[in-house]
């Protein structure tokens, strides 16, 4: 006859354990509990043991030690081997079927409002953790029941018979969730009480809305890969830098020259190398007062990625590919900005940066070795999602070494290289569909965030043509107002520049005017001069996340001086692409990668 089957029952929820205690012992098993698990069922008046019983040493330490024995743990995790059958026969051990326990409640505890450390301490369970993962390790022969809503379908199958394999499985992986989840839910405690705000997480005062609370950003295992120097970060600020900083960083690997972004709601807004300005550059850039900034690449590179799109890096996250010094930090204290994350900073321009928005703007540093892992996850309403980090590299010498159309195609230049790879870059790390536009060493117009391709390319296309138009000679000879501020010029010479003057009401017209100085509004440009002017943007180049569905892309980019694509193909229209590139005078790349980005 087989032997009696064995369950340990140790629950702190109780929910449904009288009637999975009734089934078991419908079913010949014999009960054995811990102390208030017994309790209850032995009040109901069921035939229940204590686990004293087979472990004959009493509950101890005010429960702190219940089930920790070898008569319990033997029990569960022999296997049905000759040698552990011999070890359990040795110590008078009876094997275990089934385990039935549910563990403290950590989570409820620590979620109370001054909840001190001993009151979370004392919630840790120990012995049902053992229980849990003991019988899940050994679910080849034990049955583990961590949930109560699993008892009513555990019973149906024990009236049948013995528990199948995959039901076995099935409840294994469950109870292995439900220790990993309490498990992540003590360290996410303890790493606030002891890791120190700034060290392994960092306490943030709301996520991308100010109701959206608790916030908090942390690394597991390690330290957060930056120090806050100054200020103190929000939820965006750190996606945005966290996105600014791999871009940087790989631009200054691939092009071997320092580099800057000015990033905007997780994407770029300008970023560039530091190619040296001309003078115009300087003046459109409003940079041509920066003492030594003709000696800083560093400066030069945030000159011409503030200087790409004005308009939208008013209050930028920052990032630099190197240490931060007295001039780039001169051009960013005046610049309306939230944020910059740097590998370093001189002592002055640190200074300089805490002085700003009062002390509390916000100076990262970043650890220039960090390498994040491979895999990276997160959760959207509640589902995780995992994928491998796109590591993928982006080189002048071996991205666009590839099919080059047409195929007569002279050798790109060192110059359209660069350019394609700064647009390039750029894509990888803007929200999709993205699209583009560069120019010596920097980006001049980028498409973010359109659910249509061809969208993207347009907008970024006016944006290249709104940069272009800032270099005409009646944008750069404007005479301004007394006391206009930087912010309020940008905005007036992107209503000139992007055609929206003269302004269409009374009171928009004089809010525009008050910006010059007397008498000298600028005159609006013309279709005409428009023309003419763009009609002198040449040799930029154009990247695209993705490949081209219509030739209608290539047009668009062609009315912006546009000589080289780089773009993945795939597309149903893909020779008609290539066409219509060869026709417009377009040099096609196919960029094999292709570079989505949410
Ligand atoms: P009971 O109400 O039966 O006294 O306790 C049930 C709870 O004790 C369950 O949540 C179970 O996980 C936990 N538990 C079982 N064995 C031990 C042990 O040896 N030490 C600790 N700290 N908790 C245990």
């Amino acid at each position: 006859m087989a032997s009696q089957k064995i369950a340990i029952l140790s629950v702190y929820d109780k929910t449904g354990l009288l009637d999975l205690a009734k089934g078991l012992i419908k079913n010949n098993v014999r009960l054995l509990a811990s102390g208030g698990t017994a309790k209850l069922i032995r009040e109901a008046g069921f035939d229940v043991e204590d686990v004293s019983a087979i472990t004959n040493a009493p509950e101890m330490l005010s429960g702190r030690v219940k089930t920790l024995h070898p008569a319990v743990h033997a029990g569960i995790l022999a296997r049905n081997l000759a040698s552990d059958e011999k070890d359990l026969a040795d110590q008078n051990i009876n094997k275990v079927d089934y385990v039935v326990c549910n563990l403290y409640p950590f989570k409820d505890t620590v979620a109370k409002v001054n909840v001190t450390i001993p009151e979370a301490v004392e919630e840790i369970d120990i012995g049902g953790v053992t229980l849990i993962r003991a019988a899940a390790k050994n679910h080849s022969r034990v049955t583990i029941l961590s949930d109560p809503q699993d008892y009513p379908s555990f019973l149906q199958e024990l009236e049948k018979g013995d528990i199948p394999v995959e039901t076995r499985q099935r409840y294994a992986l469950k109870a292995f969730e439900h220790t990993a989840d309490y498990d992540a839910a003590i360290a996410d405690f303890f790493r606030k009480q002891y890791a120190g705000n700034g060290v392994q997480q960092l306490s943030l005062r709301y996520g991308a809305n100010p109701h959206q609370k608790p916030a908090a950003a942390f690394v597991r295992n390690r330290n957060l890969p930056f120090k806050v120097l100054g200020g103190s970060p929000g939820y965006i600020n750190l996606l945005d830098c966290l996105n600014a900083w791999p871009l940087v960083k790989e631009l200054k690997e691939a092009l071997g020259l320092p580099a800057a972004a000015s990033f905007k709601h997780v994407s770029p807004a300008g970023a560039a190398i530091g190619v040296p300005l001309t003078e115009t550059e300087r003046k459109v850039y409003m940079v041509d007062d920066i003492a030594g900034i003709e000696t800083s690449a560093l400066a030069q590179a945030y000159a011409r990625a503030r200087g790409a799109d004005r308009m939208s890096s008013f209050g930028d996250a920052i990032a630099l590919s190197d240490v931060c010094d007295v001039a780039t930090a001169k051009i960013i204290s005046r610049e309306v900005s939230d944020g910059v994350i740097a590998p370093g900073y001189e002592p002055e321009a640190l200074e300089i940066l805490k002085k700003k928005k009062g002390g509390k703007y916000l100076v990262l540093q970043m650890d220039e070795t960090y390498e994040p892992p491979s895999q990276e996850s997160r959760t959207v309403y509640g589902v995780t999602l995992t994928q491998g980090r796109n590591d993928v590299k982006i080189s002048p010498t071996e991205s666009f070494n590839t099919v080059i159309r047409p195929k007569n195609s002279p050798q790109l230049s060192d110059s359209a290289l660069r350019d394609l790879t700064v647009a390039t870059i750029a894509v990888k790390y803007t929200q999709s569909n993205s699209v583009c536009y560069a120019l010596n060493g920097q980006i001049i117009g980028l498409g973010a965030g359109q659910q249509s391709r061809i969208h993207c390319t347009r907008l970024a296309g006016d944006k290249a043509d709104n940069w272009w138009m800032r270099f005409h000679e009646r944008t750069l000879s404007i005479s301004w107002a007394k006391g206009v501020k930087r912010p309020e010029k940008s905005n007036a010479i992107d209503m000139l520049c992007s055609g929206q003057v003269p302004p269409q009401s009374e009171f928009e017209t004089k809010d525009y005017e008050r910006s010059f100085a007397e008498g000298s509004v600028p005159k609006p440009f013309s279709p005409e001069e428009r023309r003419e002017w763009l009609s002198k943007l040449s040799e930029v180049a154009v990247s695209s996340d993705a490949f081209f569905p219509f030739v209608d892309n290539v047009y668009r980019a062609a009315r912006s001086g546009v000589k080289y694509i780089a773009a993945p193909t795939g597309s149903q229209n893909d020779g008609a692409v290539f066409d219509t590139a060869e026709n417009l005078g377009i040099t096609f790349i196919e960029q094999r990668t292709r570079l989505f980005h949410h």
